[in-house]
């Protein structure tokens, strides 16, 4: 009876790559918003950082970055019409 020898590689551990960096939509620019969420005050906040235009969004705990920042482009839109 040998020791059976495992040749199964360990589970590679990937880490769930969260997007915050969006396209503004007011300069354009690709990759230029930045997303903080403040789980703490329940407060989202998208800003662009070479325009400076910036949006918040209550937020929960099941809240990405994406939410507030598809609530921007929702709010400029209507803002738009
Ligand atoms: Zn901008």
């Amino acid at each position: 009876m040998g020791k059976r020898k495992s040749s199964k590689p360990p589970p590679k551990k990937v880490a769930p790559k969260i997007d915050t960096m969006f396209t503004c939509p007011f300069c354009n620019h690709d990759k230029a918003v930045i997303a903080k969420m403040d789980h703490l005050t329940e407060k989202g906040l998208v800003l662009c950082t070479i325009c400076g235009q910036k949006f918040t969004s209550e937020i929960t705990h099941l809240s990405e970055p994406i939410d507030v920042y598809s609530e921007w482009i929702d709010a400029c839109e209507e803002a738009n019409m």
